[in-house]
């Protein structure tokens, strides 16, 4: 199933089904929808009604122009780097022998259809589409046998990326370059594992303005989903609701030459097969003066 979030009546957070230009709100059809604290829990309860209430027509109706992002306030958001073979290639890097992770704050997130705030103090943000796991239950030293039984499903991410940031800075540090207010859009739903028998055969693109900059599979991935969360987990507890951002194909803005920055009026689209499309503008922070 495809579940999204959008802010509804008294503008508070609400879920949905969801479904290309449509959503059908839980609060039209489910006794107690969920709420942000209770989403990850009943997610049973929600396959369960969605199951048994087949496809009411009527409930269908246009989606909000703007969502939120499908999971709320992730305790937290873990990236890997380099993590698809031609792009590891491609930034002229060897190929990592384990996992490169850094993480984003979740002060980051957005949801598909919001501003990407290109911030003043930067001249070099990048895009990197990826593919994003959502955790659905703690993870705690699992094998890779056991780490897929630990996923909720999946969604389309941007890892928004100010390169002038993320290197040449003291201490090789990438965080801050990584974790600008909007620099994680994710959406426009959450994907649950039923719909996505293979999350490691995935087509991924990114298209700004509608012209294809990335276009890879994530057959590429150099570690991945089981290897990721498995690895993660003997280093630190994943909880519901985490993310792991899983590394982006070639194509990204700095590798071109010229290379090829994010503008005022950019239109970012993020492709993912089977998940669907995110799509975030780009608007100058001077723009919200
Ligand atoms: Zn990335």
């Amino acid at each position: 199933m495809k579940l999204c979030r959008f802010l509804g009546k008294d503008r508070r957070p609400e879920y949905a089904v969801y479904r290309s230009g449509e959503i059908a709100p839980f609060r039209d059809w489910m006794d107690a929808p969920p709420t942000d604290e209770t989403f990850f829990g009943r997610l049973g309860d929600i396959a369960v009604a969605i199951a048994s209430r087949g496809d009411v027509k009527e409930d269908w109706q246009p989606r909000p122009r703007t969502l939120l992002p499908p999971v709320p306030a992730p305790e937290k958001i873990i990236c890997i780097g380099l993590n698809y073979l031609d792009h590891a290639i491609e930034t002229g890097a060897t190929p990592p022998t384990e996992p490169i992770v850094f993480s984003k704050f979740n002060t980051a997130l957005v949801g598909d259809g919001e501003a990407i705030v290109l911030p003043g103090l930067s001249h070099e943000v990048d895009y990197e589409a990826e593919l994003v796991i959502v955790i659905g239950s703690t993870a705690k030293h699992v094998t890779r046998a056991e780490a897929m039984s630990r996923v909720a499903g999946y969604s389309c991410g941007h890892d928004v990326s100010a390169r002038d940031w993320q290197k040449g800075r003291p201490g090789g540090q990438w965080l801050l370059g990584k974790s600008f207010d909007t620099f994680a859009p994710l959406g426009p739903c959450l994907t649950t594992t039923d719909e996505i028998p293979d999350p490691g055969a995935l087509p991924i693109t990114m298209t700004i303005n509608g012209e294809v900059l990335q276009s890879s599979t994530t057959a590429q991935l150099i570690f991945d989903i089981p290897h990721l969360i498995s690895h993660l987990s003997h280093l630190m507890t994943l909880k519901a609701g985490d993310l792991i951002y899983t590394g982006t194909p070639p194509g990204v803005g700095a590798a071109r030459k010229p290379p090829r920055f994010l503008c005022d009026g950019d239109v970012c689209v993020v492709t993912i097969e089977g998940i669907g499309q995110l799509s975030n503008r780009c608007a100058a922070e001077s723009a919200f003066d």
